[in-house]
């Protein structure tokens, strides 16, 4: 569902019913209306699909009323689709993109697909949603939404302007009904659309889909436009702490900005070798109401470099940014002796730290030495320390060594990073080949565009509080107060607010003084696009001595 909670603060009955109805029409997302919560027993309550089949929408219609309406209806095992789109192989196919998802969606949620073999959705593309009134397919008290809308088994989406945006929305609605009828949550906002945006993010290539795909281009994924909304918002917002954004999430009205930030923080966790292990966790929890905290927590002593990371992933977004080469690793320095030291930075990599510390008000001599590739097409570019002046980055020349000042907090030790990347870990995550894979040194992307105008939520989704009917269901709308925060601040301010130094690139080139105003680890890079580093060869030896 797209849109954003605001919190109540308390029942007032049916008036709170209403508004959650139409609060959670208004992002592709869906009402979730469920049977009564179970007690969360292992990783997900073992409960059948089937079992919540009277929340779907009554199969009343008549075909002949369907028909008379000029609706086609197309049929896969996963999904019933009724169209009033006249046939075209791009639509057509639809059911087969949708079935295709299924076992990766099971895959990424630790669900035997085997087990809900019969799960099926039953959703409308709709151009003119008139017909499907008249066919009975578009209940009068739906609420009106922008692009697409789920209530337990059922969605409705409107027409897009590209094929990729089609499919893409439909995954996305398949996403959150998949986790409503299968999870009996979705998680807080922020969760809840941005693990929708991730699994909907595809490629859709010769019969075959890539779910979860990290776009290269934004030409794979038409109309998407994540990482230019991400740029636009930063620019304007800041570059925001991940707790931060998450606090914003019920605020954020904004076209499409809920989407591509709620895209940004589930690929950067999910592609993130420090993060990716902890945040697979979370489909786990979703019914859990301190859901976004037991995360913090299980981050342990890496809580306090998420914001670091976070900000130089938003500062540099692009397609195809490379997580697993620009994953630092966060080395305590040590004071560089008398004779200097030599320190080698490898071109294919982002930040590295160097191990030395440099010291407030001294003057070092850096000098680089070196040769080494920045591309290899359409034919191999070589590059010295000074970098190439036929092509620039962020104002600087392609490959020019840069260095920065990383002063010293208190997380030096924070656990390095995994050796491999796995997702999560165990036979739960074994279909892993279905997804695309961004520690195999290949890039990742951004994500989707905009759908419509954001809602104007009076709340939000998840949580789980019983029904005012008195039936003792329970509507999973979250309250966002918490989004799946209890409150307690959970990161120092301080760590919040910081910049890193790693923000603040200082270029050395063939040879630089360096009289730093703040002491701290030397950390080093070559200047280029995260999204390039892959085809790099070779590095650089820097020698630093104090020059006094
Ligand atoms: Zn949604």
């Amino acid at each position: 569902m797209l849109g954003s909670c605001r919190s109540q603060d308390g029942w007032v009955g049916l008036a709170l019913w209403i508004a959650a109805a139409v609060w959670i029409g208004v992002c592709p997302g869906g009402l979730t209306q469920l049977e009564p919560a179970e007690p969360i027993g292992g990783l997900f309550a073992q409960r059948s699909a089937l079992a919540s089949d009277k929340t779907r929408l009554p199969e009343s219609v008549s075909a002949q009323r369907i028909t008379a309406a000029g609706i086609r209806r197309l049929e896969g095992k996963h999904l019933i689709l009724y169209t009033d789109l006249p046939p075209d192989p791009e639509l057509d196919v639809l059911p087969e993109v949708f079935d295709q998802a299924f076992e990766p969606f099971c895959s990424y949620f630790a669900l035997d697909p085997e087990k809900y073999s019969q799960w099926r959705m039953t959703g409308r593309l709709m151009r003119e949603p008139e017909r499907f009134r008249q066919a009975g397919l578009l209940p009068a008290d739906l609420p009106k939404f922008a692009n697409g809308f789920t209530k337990s088994y059922d969605f409705w989406i409107y027409e897009q302007p590209t094929a990729y945006y089609r499919r893409h929305l439909m995954l996305h609605e398949g996403v959150h009904g998949f986790m409503i009828t299968l999870l009996g949550s979705c998680g807080p906002t922020w969760y809840m659309e941005g693990v929708a945006e991730l699994l909907a993010t595809h490629r859709w290539e010769d019969g075959k889909l890539l779910v979860k795909y990290l776009p290269r281009s934004s030409e794979e994924v038409p109309m998407w436009g994540r990482v230019k909304i991400v740029r636009q918002a930063a620019q304007q917002r800041g570059l925001l702490s991940v707790e931060q954004l998450i606090r914003l999430v019920p605020q954020i009205s904004g076209e499409n900005e809920l989407y591509g930030w709620s895209w940004a923080l589930a690929a950067f966790l999910d592609s993130h070798p420090r993060y990716q292990s902890a945040f697979r966790q979370m489909v786990g929890w979703v019914r859990d109401g301190r859901f976004t905290e037991r995360f913090f927590t299980l981050l342990g002593e890496n809580r306090c470099l998420l914001d670091e990371e976070w900000k130089l992933f938003v500062d540099e977004i692009c397609y195809g940014y490379d997580f697993s080469r620009c994953a630092i690793q966060f080395p305590l320095g040590r004071p560089i002796p008398p004779e200097g030291v030599n320190i080698r930075v490898q071109a294919d990599r982002g930040w590295q730290a160097s191990g030395w510390q440099v010291q407030a008000g001294r003057t070092y001599l850096l000098t680089a030495s070196g040769r080494y590739q920045v591309a290899q097409q359409p034919k191999i570019w070589w590059c010295e320390p000074n970098g190439v002046s036929i092509q620039y980055y962020r104002g600087r020349p392609l490959g020019m060594l840069l260095a920065a000042i990383r002063p010293e907090q208190n997380e030096s030790s924070a656990q390095p990073l995994p050796q491999s990347h796995g997702p999560g870990s165990g036979a739960a995550f074994s279909n892993r080949w279905l997804f695309s894979d961004v520690s195999d040194g290949q890039p990742s992307g951004s994500l989707l565009d905009r759908l419509g105008s954001p809602p104007k939520p009076s709340f939000g989704a998840d949580g789980g509080r019983p029904l005012p009917d008195g039936s003792g269901r329970q509507l999973f709308v979250s309250w966002p107060e918490r989004s799946g925060l209890a409150g307690a601040a959970l990161a120092p301010a301080a760590v919040q607010q910081a910049r890193t130094g790693l923000l603040d690139p200082i270029p050395v080139g063939l040879q630089a003084r360096l009289t730093p105003k703040v002491s701290g680890t030397l950390y080093f890079r070559i200047n280029e696009s995260p999204a390039q580093l892959h085809d790099n060869v070779g590095e650089v030896v820097v020698y630093v001595k104090l020059d006094e």
